[in-house]
């Protein structure tokens, strides 16, 4: 008799975005004149940049022709990208990472689920709350949590985000073995200091623990204080993963490339205390379950550290970063508090209220979807996240309803 892994049964069914559009389905279905705008999602709307879309076509040529075509590539991606990445996104910033430290893949969900397996089953989790469901649910099939009881499994040392601690939670009184950051965040959009991450390193050091930094959103900090890597920090390397993605990036939500860095001076243990290095771990674990990511996709990523890639890219996010703006002077007219929009795609709003009351009030008054923040994580009560991946004309027209629904 073939069984299943019972952890499964133990994942609380997320009906966030199932119940998002269930309501916006009633709706539109009792209002089938109704325009409405959504602004809850997490997903970018613009076009890839020229730069990737000569790349892509380019590479899907040279995979036409004999001479230039290619088979499988290699597990850890092309060196061409390798080599562009640890230039631009770290060396550039004083960050010491080489190519070889680096995994294309191809995705963050994957590499954020994924990373999971190639720790211990006991160790003590960290994981903030609101959150990115990845990485709860991953340790939850793992076996590593007991029961969710009241919206929060056991076993897990959530890291409370409140309007208290300006949405960056403070380090926790207990040690824990791996811990989850993102910054900046979703779906707070809350940025970390560079003494806030310096504080979490020291803390990893102190309890030997690892970090998994994930910086999807990297990209949209335009505070020159604001580090946009962990490495950026005096001895993370010794300490810490980071996470990366073309995704929100560049547009590639759809064609899918990221990476994960994985310094070679970072160690994890045995149950004797013996210390190895957790590159080759996750190399072993790469190369045996990934074949790579496809070469007109890698060279499609590599055009963004070109002169035109570059600027396209900052355009594509200066672009969203203007409707955020937008977004957040608007909850400033109306007197209701939210953080993000400056340093990231999202707006996260203290609305004062149950935030799928909020969320009704704005669908069948404004017409706006929005995204409510309880579907987050407990934390998340009270608040909705407002995304800026939209049209210029939709953000205007829906703050402009939302203003006038709520006066
Ligand atoms: C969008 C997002 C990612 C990127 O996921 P991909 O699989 O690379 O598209 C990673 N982390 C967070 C928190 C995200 O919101």
């Amino acid at each position: 008799m073939i069984r299943f892994n019972e952890n499964y049964a133990k994942l609380k069914a997320s009906y966030l975005f199932a119940d998002i559009a269930k309501r916006v389905t009633a709706f539109t279905q009792a209002n089938p004149q109704a325009n409405v705008i959504r602004l809850g999602i997490g997903d970018v709307t613009e076009p890839l940049p020229p730069a990737c879309i000569e790349a892509l076509h380019a590479g899907a040529d040279e995979m036409g022709r004999r001479e230039t075509f290619k088979g499988y590539g290699p597990e850890q991606g092309y060196a061409f990208l390798r080599e562009a990445i640890a230039l631009h996104d770290f060396q550039a910033r004083g960050c010491p990472i080489e190519p070889d430290e680096i995994f294309i893949s191809d995705g963050s969900k994957c590499d954020c689920g994924n990373i999971q397996e190639i720790f211990a089953h006991d160790i003590r989790l960290a994981i903030p709350d609101p959150v990115y469901p990845v990485y709860v649910d991953t340790n939850v099939m793992a076996g590593r949590t007991g029961a969710n009881i009241d919206g929060r499994y056991e076993g897990i040392t959530y890291l409370d985000s409140t309007a208290a601690n300006g949405y960056v939670p403070a380090i926790p009184s207990t040690p824990a073995d791996l811990i989850y950051l993102c910054f900046p965040n979703n779906p707070t959009g809350a940025v970390a200091t560079r003494a806030q991450l310096a504080a979490w390193v020291a803390y990893a050091k102190r309890h030997k623990s690892i970090i998994l930094f994930d910086a999807a959103y990297e990209a949209f900090i335009r505070n020159p204080e604001i580090p946009h890597s962990i490495y950026e920090i005096e001895g993370a390397r010794d300490v810490a993963i980071e996470f990366r993605s073309f995704s929100k990036t560049a547009g590639f939500t759809g064609t899918r490339c990221a990476f994960i860095v994985i310094p070679k001076t970072l160690a994890a243990h045995d149950s004797l205390g013996r210390a190895t290095p957790v590159h080759s771990l996750w190399m072993r674990r790469h190369t045996t379950k990934f074949n790579g990511v496809s070469y007109p996709v890698q060279k499609a990523a590599a055009a963004i550290y070109t002169d035109a890639g570059r600027q396209q890219t900052r355009a594509l996010t200066d672009f969203y970063l203007g409707n955020a703006k937008l977004i957040r002077e608007a909850m400033a007219r109306l007197g209701l508090p939210c953080v993000g929009g400056d340093n990231s795609p999202y707006i996260w709003v203290n609305t004062g209220r149950d935030s799928w009351e909020f969320f009704d009030l704005l669908l069948h008054q404004a017409q706006v979807v929005c995204t409510p923040g309880a579907g987050f994580g407990k934390c998340g009560e009270g608040h909705v996240r407002i995304s800026s991946f939209n049209s210029r004309e939709n953000v205007v027209t829906a703050l402009d309803r939302i203003a006038a629904a709520l006066k």
